[in-house]
């Protein structure tokens, strides 16, 4: 337990999520799974934008950063081109996510940069009272969706893959241990790595959908979820209406990080031997 506490601030608890939000359980996950790697918490920087979940770096005793909607992944970059040594880690929302900041997500999957991303799903905007998001499923109800979502919502696993993260992996707050190995995985992966948390809020999902109780909305996560391993072996018509979870890839790439600064030594050393041939022309002419 000790071996936990020292990745909190204690003196910012208690938290100021609501009874039951799943936000704490993913960030307890996130907390163990970085504790059994025994990283050095003055190695990690947690970076996260706006929203509930973006509330949690505020609670971890890392250097963090509270950044702008949609934009923690563009910070996130920035401190692992200065820093390469450092474990980065972005937590965001679905909204935060998938909307605002869907760009910045697409793109540092194809650049395949050593940033671990959990995603904190609860297929709302909590922070702001319930609008639908990207990852509200069609037929939902939301704040901005007072008869039903009549989009289709991404499946971020997917959308992950396809855009070139070489990490994904996907668990709900049910099934908390999955979760913990699959951010462990993550975190050792070098490269882009995705963790999506499907997680509950009582408060808005729950409570805009008559999902009921915390418990009745991990029971509603659980009945959803099919391990990836169980699905191979299932009828398509059995998995309709459910989601995948597991380590859905894994697939190591070269790193940007990695590439770019062999790239710029090289263009270094490119750069000296030309000096040094001005410097040699130079002294022959004298
Ligand atoms: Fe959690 Fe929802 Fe409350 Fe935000 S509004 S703290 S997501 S339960
Ligand atoms: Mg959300």
């Amino acid at each position: 337990m000790s071996d936990i506490l020292k990745y909190f601030r204690q003196n910012r608890l208690p938290h100021i999520w609501c009874p039951g939000c799943g936000h704490g359980t993913a960030t307890g996950a996130l907390v163990r799974a970085i504790a059994k790697l025994k990283l050095d918490k003055n190695k990690v920087v947690v970076v996260s934008g706006i929203g509930c979940s973006s509330r949690a770096p505020g609670y971890l005793d890392f250097d963090t950063l509270h950044t702008t909607h949609g934009r923690a992944l563009a910070f996130a970059t920035g401190i692992k081109l200065s820093r390469p040594d450092l474990k980065v880690i972005v937590l965001t929302g679905d909204g935060d996510c998938t909307a605002i900041g869907g760009n910045h997500f697409i793109h540092a999957a194809r650049r395949n940069i050593d940033i671990t991303t959990i995603i904190l799903n609860n297929n709302i905007y909590g922070m702001t009272s319930g609008q639908y998001s990207p990852m509200t499923p069609k037929g939902m109800l939301g704040t901005t969706a007072p008869y039903g979502n009549v989009e289709r919502c991404f499946d971020l696993a997917k959308l992950a893959i396809a855009a070139g993260a070489t990490y994904v992996g996907r668990a709900t707050t049910y099934h908390a241990t999955l979760l913990e190995d699959l951010i462990g995985k993550a975190l050792i992966n070098k490269g882009f790595s995705v963790v999506e948390a499907v997680d509950q809020c009582p408060t808005y999902m729950g409570r805009k959908n008559k999902l009921g109780t915390a418990v009745d909305m991990l029971n509603w996560l659980k009945d959803r979820a099919v391990n990836v391993k169980a699905a191979a072996v299932m009828a398509p018509e059995k998995l309709e209406g459910k989601f995948l979870v597991g380590e859905l890839y894994n697939q190591p790439e070269p790193e940007f990080t990695a590439e770019y600064m062999a790239m710029a030594e090289q263009v270094r050393r490119k750069y000296d031997n030309f000096q040094g041939g001005v410097r040699e022309c130079g002294q022959n002419s004298d």
